[in-house]
């Protein structure tokens, strides 16, 4: 996770510190990049922290991180994770011209209750988010979570509009309430029930999906590519 551990969101089922972040660590690319390279990785998913603090909401750090992680190991395939950058097409082309493999952004849930849980997020800026990376030359992604109070004919409408962005993998796992703060499960999902969501996606036309109780965005990454 890039760009400091405080965000400057509050959605309501993220256990992540929120409050005003720190100043931006410059050097965060080239480090990113040296650990990667220790590590060996051959696929990493990199994410980050909302930051509406800065003018390009950490866009060109996205930029340089992507790119410099490229060029110390030739051979990785990287999934960039993203905020919505407040919906700005200039932060938005400077990560898709650093060129990961995909770009995901996560609805994390059904319109009804975005602004509920999501706060200072909107729906349509995230559609707006997915499209704009599906129009380019990367591959779109995106996530959702179950288990906060939507129906399954919000599910299916939530795959509808992903499917008009033309983003066709999708991950799809059970919300769990990260500290006593955050808002409580409604309901837990069976292993049947995300089999039958993810056959009604796979019917509609994604390309890959995961669904289950323990899935979370990164899950199998490396075969999204
Ligand atoms: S924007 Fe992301 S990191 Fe920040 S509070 Fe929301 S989900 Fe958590």
């Amino acid at each position: 996770m890039i760009l400091g551990d405080v965000c400057t969101r509050n959605c309501r089922f993220c256990g992540v510190t929120k409050g005003k972040p720190s100043i931006t660590n410059i050097h965060e690319p080239e480090k990113i990049a040296e650990i990667i390279t220790k590590i060996g990785l051959k696929h990493c998913v990199l994410t980050s922290v909302t930051r509406d603090d800065l003018s390009d909401g950490g866009a060109k750090i996205w930029h340089d991180t992507i790119v410099t992680v490229k060029e110390k190991n030739p051979q990785i395939t990287i999934e960039a994770l993203i905020p919505d950058f407040n919906g700005d097409v200039d932060s938005l082309n400077l990560v898709i011209a650093s060129k990961p493999n995909i770009i995901s952004h996560n609805l994390e849930t059904v319109r009804r209750l975005t602004h509920e849980i999501r706060i200072k997020a909107q729906y349509d800026v995230s559609l707006f988010v997915i499209k704009t990376i599906a129009e380019s030359v990367i591959k779109a992604k995106s996530g959702i979570m179950l288990g906060i109070g939507e129906t399954l004919d919000e599910i299916k409408e939530t795959m509808d509009d992903l499917l008009q962005q033309n983003c066709r993998i999708i991950t799809i796992g059970q919300y769990l309430q990260p500290t006593r703060n955050n808002i409580p499960v409604v309901k837990y999902y069976t292993p049947e029930e995300f089999h039958e969501i993810e056959q009604i996606g796979l019917q509609k036309g994604f390309l890959h999906i995961e669904s289950g109780p323990l899935v979370r965005s990164s899950y199998h990454a490396e075969k999204h590519v």
